[in-house]
C-alpha cells in the first residue's frame, strides 16, 4: 500500500496528505469539525490520513467530502462509511452519488482489482450526504464552502475557505494543466477556471500538483488559451510555454495534452 505523508501548508489548520504521485488530499481542523476533503484511492490510505490527524480529532466532529467520484478522491470511503471503522457523514454531489453507486463505477472497480491487488479491500460507498448546487460548512472560526466546479467532470466541487483565502481545487486546477475526458467538456472546464480566479484565491491547492498562489489559475487559463491559438501545440511546447522544461508524471501528462487538444480542436470546429 502507498505510504501517506503529510506537507505544511501556509495554515496550519489546512492540513495536506500526499500518497505519492497519485493524489492530494486534505483535512481542514476548524472550531467544531474536522472536514476530510478526499479519502485516497483506498481505504487503507485514508487510514493513515486519520491517523496523522491526531489529537486534531478530540473534541471536533469528522466531516468527509469527496470532491468528485473519481477513484482517487472517493474509493477510500469504506472507512468512514455507515457500520465502517470512523463512521462520519460524507458530503457530495448529489451526481458524485449517483455516478458511485452505477454499474459503470462497479465495472471500474472490477477491473482495477484484477490488475491491482492495493484495490483488493475497496468496496464503493457514495457520499451520505448529497446536495445539488453549492453547501456551506460554517465551522465556528473558518467556513467551507462547496462550491460546484464541474468540467474535469460533471460531479466535482471545489472547496473554498473565505477567511484564509485558499481554495482547494480539487482536479479544476491542476499542475501542470488540468483536463477534460470529453470534448464537450472544455467550455464547462474554462467556465469554472474563470469562476475560480473570480474568488481571487490568496492559496491554490489542487489535488494534483502540489501548493500554489493565484498564478495557478492563470498559468491553467493560458494553456488552454495558447492551444486554442495553436491546436497544433505539443506537449513539450505547452511546457517551455509555461517556463517549464519537466514535470512530475510527464508520461502521464503527455496523454492528457492529446486529450485537451482534441477537445480544442473539437471547440473550434
Ligand atoms: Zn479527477
Amino acid at each position: 500500500m502507498p505510504t501517506v505523508t503529510e506537507l505544511p501548508t501556509p495554515d496550519p489548520r489546512v492540513r495536506m496528505f500526499r500518497s505519492d504521485p497519485e493524489v492530494d488530499c486534505f483535512a481542514v481542523v476548524t472550531r467544531r469539525h474536522v472536514v476530510v476533503v478526499d479519502t485516497f484511492g483506498t481505504p487503507g490510505e485514508a487510514a493513515q490520513m486519520l491517523a496523522l490527524l491526531g489529537d486534531d480529532l478530540a473534541g471536533r466532529s469528522l466531516l468527509v467530502v469527496n470532491t468528485h467520484s473519481h477513484f482517487d478522491h472517493a474509493w477510500g470511503n469504506a472507512l468512514f462509511a455507515p457500520g465502517g471503522p470512523h463512521p462520519a457523514p460524507i458530503l457530495g454531489s448529489r451526481l458524485a452519488g449517483e455516478v458511485l453507486r452505477s454499474p459503470e463505477a462497479q465495472a471500474k472497480l472490477a477491473r482495477k482489482q484484477e490488475g491491482d491487488a492495493r484495490f483488493a479491500g475497496v468496496v464503493l460507498h457514495p457520499p451520505t450526504v448529497t446536495f445539488g448546487g453549492a453547501l456551506t460548512v460554517d465551522g465556528g472560526d473558518l467556513t467551507l464552502e462547496l462550491r460546484p466546479a464541474p468540467g474535469h467532470s460533471a460531479d466535482q466541487l471545489a472547496v473554498w475557505i473565505p477567511e484564509l483565502r485558499f481554495l482547494l481545487a480539487a482536479d479544476a486546477l491542476e499542475f501542470p494543466f488540468p483536463y477534460v475526458e470529453k470534448d464537450a467538456d472544455l467550455p464547462v472546464l474554462l467556465a469554472t477556471m474563470r469562476d475560480l480566479r473570480a474568488l481571487d484565491p490568496a492559496v491554490v491547492l489542487p489535488c494534483h500538483g502540489g501548493q500554489h498562489d493565484a498564478s495557478l489559475v492563470e498559468h491553467n487559463l493560458a494553456y488552454f488559451a495558447r492551444l486554442a491559438a495553436h491546436p497544433d501545440t505539443t506537449f513539450e511546447e505547452a511546457l517551455a510555454d509555461l517556463g517549464l522544461a519537466d514535470v512530475p508524471n510527464a508520461d502521464f501528462y503527455r496523454d492528457l495534452h492529446g486529450l485537451n487538444v482534441r477537445a480544442t480542436r473539437a471547440a473550434l470546429r
